[in-house]
């Protein structure tokens, strides 16, 4: 789903999402704006996020509406794995009713505590304070390319995986995607913009780094973790795809990558 610019300049952000196909049913990773946040954006989004982001929410471009468009079905959805849980992550859960989401219990923990101005504006139970079947996982991990990762999802291939990567909140995790040739790393809101992955001569306008510094929880994590990206982007760049959920460039990049049958 597109959305609209943050501070200065006339930046576009999207909601990019990934479904992976397994045999017989499908996981999607993240869920964008979902249909109840097209319906009542108010009282679901906080007025002050719609009013800085002034997100274009359309029916035809929430997740559910996408992969109907690729002549699939939302009921076969099993799975849902978030990198966190934004109003702009989670606000398809409700329409996969069947589907399990997994998270990391700190992000769990975060979104039901929501402590502070930014953790209530962020976290919207609206959207996934119905009866979600919830799969939370700790932190810990084998290493994968120099990172921890947590393995053994449950009930999902081990070609799935959540990498811890805390800063922007405080259970952020990367999804990786085995898809044969090469993985694919689901960086989520780890950076806001393709040249922060640069490892020459990172780049970020000023708007999205003004807004990353608003929704850190931890800003040490935060930078460290987007060091660790551009190293893995630079050392194992041709072994690992790392792209971000708004960043417009890297959306139009992996456009025509449209699903991948995991090995399981
Ligand atoms: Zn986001």
């Amino acid at each position: 789903m597109d959305g609209r610019t943050i501070g200065a300049g006339p930046a576009e952000l999207v909601c990019h999402c990934l479904l992976v196909e397994l045999p017989g049913r499908l996981v999607l990773v993240d869920t964008g704006f979902g249909r109840g946040d097209v319906d009542h954006p108010v009282p679901r989004l906080h007025p002050f996020y719609l009013g800085l982001l002034r997100p274009r929410l359309a029916g035809a471009q929430t997740a559910a509406a996408r992969i109907r468009q690729l002549g699939l079905s939302p009921a076969e959805v099993t799975d849902i794995v978030l990198t966190h849980l934004d109003f702009d992550h989670a606000g398809g859960i409700e329409d996969f009713p069947r589907a399990r989401v997994h998270v990391l219990e700190r992000e769990l923990q975060a979104a039901c505590r929501r402590r502070g101005f930014v953790a209530r504006g962020r976290y919207r139970p609206m959207q996934w304070d119905g009866s979600v079947a919830w799969e939370p996982y700790g932190v810990e991990g084998e290493p994968w390319f120099g990172f921890s990762a947590v393995r053994d999802l449950k009930g999902l291939p081990p070609e799935i995986l959540m990498v811890p990567l805390a800063g922007h909140t405080a259970g952020h995790a990367g999804i990786a995607i085995d898809t044969g040739p090469s993985w694919l790393l689901h960086a989520g809101d780890a950076y806001f913009f393709h040249e922060e992955m640069n490892p020459e001569q990172p780049r970020c306008p000023i708007g999205l780094r003004g807004y990353q510094a608003l929704m850190e929880v931890d800003r040490q994590a935060r930078l460290a973790n987007q060091h660790r990206l551009r190293r893995l982007v630079r050392d194992h760049g041709g072994a690992v795809r790392v792209f971000c959920a708004h960043d417009r460039h890297d959306l139009d990049r992996l456009r025509n990558v449209r699903s991948y049958q995991a090995a399981a």
